[in-house]
């Protein structure tokens, strides 16, 4: 079900569409996270008390913030005469899309896609009945997995590439950090044991790492 890592793994298939123009497919992997960074407004709104209702797959899951973001980028690129911020925004808006398409696929739950318009679109309105050990495992395990799966591709094109090769040590301990999390939380998951408040800030702690690991690694990614 689409974790942040598997998300971004999608991204960097689009490889084979966007060819060699600059940053656009740095854009297109990180268009492909930047949906679900709006589990940082979930997160801001429990700790300080407000409503998380209608914060999670609504107002960076719409059509809408995909035209805002091509558009801001689009300007950018037009004032600093630098295409690369044009490329930039049109991979974050094909990115997004992605994102938006896989959610509506393979995730139990709806997505605001008109947001702020009405209309919540979905093929699966919740969990099947007999699949919650399949909940749970996603929202308190499975998120760290694939966050280590995503590093550890994105490791392989470094080495293919020769690319990134002084930043190797640290994507290393972050890949296996990600794995460490999963092997913990899903043994405590066995055991029956949730740590939600936990799990969740480390899941926050882990997609922001990746995301400036993706951009520190954008060389990499131009060379794929
Ligand atoms: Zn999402």
């Amino acid at each position: 079900m689409p974790q942040a890592g598997i998300h971004a793994m999608v991204g960097m298939a689009t490889r084979k569409w966007t060819g060699a123009r600059e940053w656009l497919l740095l854009g297109a992997v990180l268009g492909s996270v930047t949906p679900d960074l709006d589990n940082l407004a979930v997160a801001v709104a429990t700790l300080t008390g407000g409503a998380t209702e209608g914060l999670h797959r609504t107002f960076t899951h719409s059509v809408f913030f995909i035209a805002a973001v091509v558009a801001v980028f689009y300007a950018i690129g037009a004032l600093k005469k630098d295409a690369r911020w044009t490329n930039l925004g049109y991979g974050l808006g094909l990115g997004i899309l992605l994102h938006i398409l896989v959610d509506l696929v393979l995730w139990f739950n709806n997505v605001h896609i008109f947001w702020p318009l009405n209309g919540e679109v979905g093929l699966w309105k919740e969990y099947p009945a007999g699949l919650e050990w399949l909940r749970e495992f996603n929202e308190q395990a499975a998120e760290f997995l694939f966050f280590g799966v995503y590093l550890w591709a994105l490791g392989s094109w470094a080495r293919k590439f020769g690319t990134d090769g002084d930043f190797a040590g640290k994507l290393r301990f972050w890949t296996w950090f990600e794995f460490v999390l999963f092997a913990i939380f899903f043994i405590l998951l066995l055991t029956g044991k949730i740590f939600a408040i936990i799990s969740g800030g480390l899941y926050l702690v882990s997609i922001l790492m990746v995301f400036f690991v993706t951009i520190r690694m954008r060389k990499t990614l131009e060379a794929a």
